[in-house]
């Protein structure tokens, strides 16, 4: 779908997977004008399933204000995500066999030469079958923690989900596997000490009965596993707390764990920290987020009743 800087979305159509054509000068080329999102369809029997993508649309609207971009509506974008996926039905992978991702783009297609928002912007999704994000599969991943690049600063983009805030991590991300880490563990850039996010995902550090993540604060992407397993948490009798989390409370927790759509429930085996290793003693999930994670798949694949009205199905 294609849109002029203050106009809007007209409906798309289905294209063949394939090179695309722009301008050496288009926003998003010299300007970084971009924003995606990522979602995953699963299949149940004859159907198959989409979990909140109304959650996606949203967030890229948000995103898209703050990058100074037109987006789709909610009901465009839900609908060219079903259109595609229907079309690509075929690829979604039998139930337990992975997911179809489906990755929504927006960018500032067309050219600028002077600093500005483009003239104009494309809207497409395509889609490839997935297994699990991490190499360890659902073993425990092992984190680095960062303490001199950051992957965001207040008042910046870190709370949506605009490419560049990828091109950041690269670096720390690669250095990390390089010495063996699954991924890296981001600090807030002020005080360096309060816990932020993965590199693409949230964490949750568990104590007893209370599970804490950090709190959404303009520079951690507001993750819709995140906000998914705090509902689920809450629901399966957990204490949820929203608020600054310290590094120092990963060292006498009882469990860490990842969301996000990729790495879904991922449970955390260590972490490092300025050369000391904190290990939770996993070979595999933690009671904790093996519940979370079992109910919240159980849910995105149609096994359990879904209650909260999260799931879309398409047939
Ligand atoms: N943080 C970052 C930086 C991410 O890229 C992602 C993946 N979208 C997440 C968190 C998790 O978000 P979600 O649960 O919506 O996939």
């Amino acid at each position: 779908m294609k849109c002029t800087q203050g106009g809007s979305f007209s409906k798309g159509e289905l294209q063949r997977f394939g090179n695309i054509e722009l301008s050496p000068s288009a926003g998003v080329l010299n300007y970084g004008q971009g924003l995606f999102e990522g979602l995953k369809a699963y299949r149940k029997d004859d159907t198959v399933l989409l979990f909140r993508p109304e959650e996606n649309a949203l967030r890229m609207r948000q995103g898209a204000e703050r990058m100074c971009m037109p987006s789709p509506t909610v009901d465009q974008f839900v609908e060219a995500v079903k259109e595609t996926v229907l079309a690509n039905k075929r690829w979604v992978p039998p139930p337990g066999k992975g997911s179809l991702y489906i990755r929504p783009l927006l960018m500032g297609s067309g050219a600028v030469l002077g600093l500005a928002p483009a003239p104009e912007y494309t809207f497409l999704i395509y889609v490839s079958p997935v297994g699990n994000y991490f190499k360890e599969g659902v073993a425990p991943i092992n984190l680095i923690v960062e303490h001199e690049l950051h992957r965001a600063t207040p008042g910046g983009t870190g709370g949506v989900k605009t490419i560049g805030n990828y091109a950041v991590v690269l670096k720390a991300q690669s250095a990390a596997k390089a010495k063996g880490y699954s991924d890296v563990l981001y600090l807030d850039c002020v005080h360096k000490k309060y816990l932020e996010e993965v590199s693409s995902c949230n964490i949750f550090v568990v104590k007893g009965n209370i599970i804490s993540t950090p709190a959404i604060k303009g520079t951690i992407l507001p993750g819709i596993t995140r906000k998914s397993i705090i509902d689920v948490a809450r629901s399966q009798g957990f204490q949820v707390e929203e608020r600054l989390v310290e590094v120092d409370e990963l060292l006498d927790a009882d469990e860490v764990f990842c969301t996000g759509t990729a790495v879904v429930v991922s449970p955390v085996g260590s972490i490092t920290y300025k050369g000391k290793r904190v290990s939770y003693g996993l070979d595999g999930f933690g009671a904790v987020s093996k519940q979370l994670y079992s109910v919240l798949t159980r849910l995105q694949m149609g096994l359990i009743d879904d209650k909260m009205n999260w799931t879309v199905e398409l047939s």
